[in-house]
């Protein structure tokens, strides 16, 4: 089911003028303030601003989960508003990778189906995407042993790995990653961010990755700041 010609070039992510508001009490919540960014294929940009200011907002509505009151999001130069729902269903699957904030591992399945199970939601073999399952575990650290472990026994990090792997098994154009380092200490955070940056680099994403902790961008190509839902 390919809805949005996967042969359309790979343009990365782009938001225009994005305005997001919240329904709150008789008013509404400014969550994202005329917002616009770009990100190129290949490019690791982090955002990052303190806990309230807009990150997450930012995340959902560049992966099409939220709407935007005004403003266009673009992936692959393909304009997320103007598609019906099954195109942007479409869209999200052959195009977007998330990592979201709140880990949503199954806790019944392996390492290895937590990737395969999303091919039979795509309506392929399992049993023909294993090997590249496989490939993409032990490419983000995972040996062979670990892969088939369940999230309850496996580390912080490793789970965050397996997040990671999961997010890149559709090929995605675009990688959205929100606070990928919280729950991790300082070293093992450092780790995932460099895995990120080589991902980025070696699988040619534009990634975002949204962050409240500035000691750990030092491999990112650039970092814009959030305030209040405005980007600076
Ligand atoms: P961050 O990720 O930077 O902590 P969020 O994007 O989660 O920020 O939140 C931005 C603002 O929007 C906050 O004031 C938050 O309380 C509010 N907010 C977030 N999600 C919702 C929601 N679903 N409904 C109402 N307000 C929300
Ligand atoms: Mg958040």
């Amino acid at each position: 089911m390919t809805t949005t010609a996967q042969t359309t070039t790979r343009t990365g992510l782009a938001l225009r003028g994005v305005t997001l508001t919240y329904p709150d009490g008789e008013s509404r919540l400014t969550a994202l303030d005329d917002v616009t960014l770009e990100v190129a294929p290949g490019e690791f940009t982090a955002v990052a601003g303190p806990s309230g200011s807009g990150k997450s907002s930012l995340l959902a509505v560049a992966a099409t989960l939220q709407r935007p009151d005004r403003g266009q999001v673009l992936i692959d130069g393909l304009d997320a508003g103007a598609l019906g729902d099954r195109e942007r269903t479409a869209l999200r699957r052959e195009r977007l990778g998330i990592v979201f904030q709140q880990s949503n591992l199954l806790a019944s399945l392996t390492a290895v189906e937590q990737l395969l199970v999303l091919e039979s939601v795509r309506g392929g073999r399992p049993s023909a995407a294993r090997s590249r399952a496989e490939e993409l575990l032990a490419s983000v650290g995972l040996d062979g042993a670990k892969q088939r472990r369940r999230p309850h026994q496996l580390s912080g990090g490793e789970r965050q790995r397996v997040n990671i792997a999961r997010a890149l098994f559709g090929r995605p154009s675009v990688l959205l990653v929100d606070e990928p380092t919280s729950a991790l200490d300082h070293e093992r955070g450092a780790q995932i961010v460099g895995l990120l940056a080589e991902i980025t680099r070696s699988h040619g994403t534009a990634t975002v990755m949204v962050t409240h902790d500035r000691d750990l961008l030092g491999r990112v190509d650039r970092v814009l700041e959030m305030h209040d839902g405005r980007l600076a």
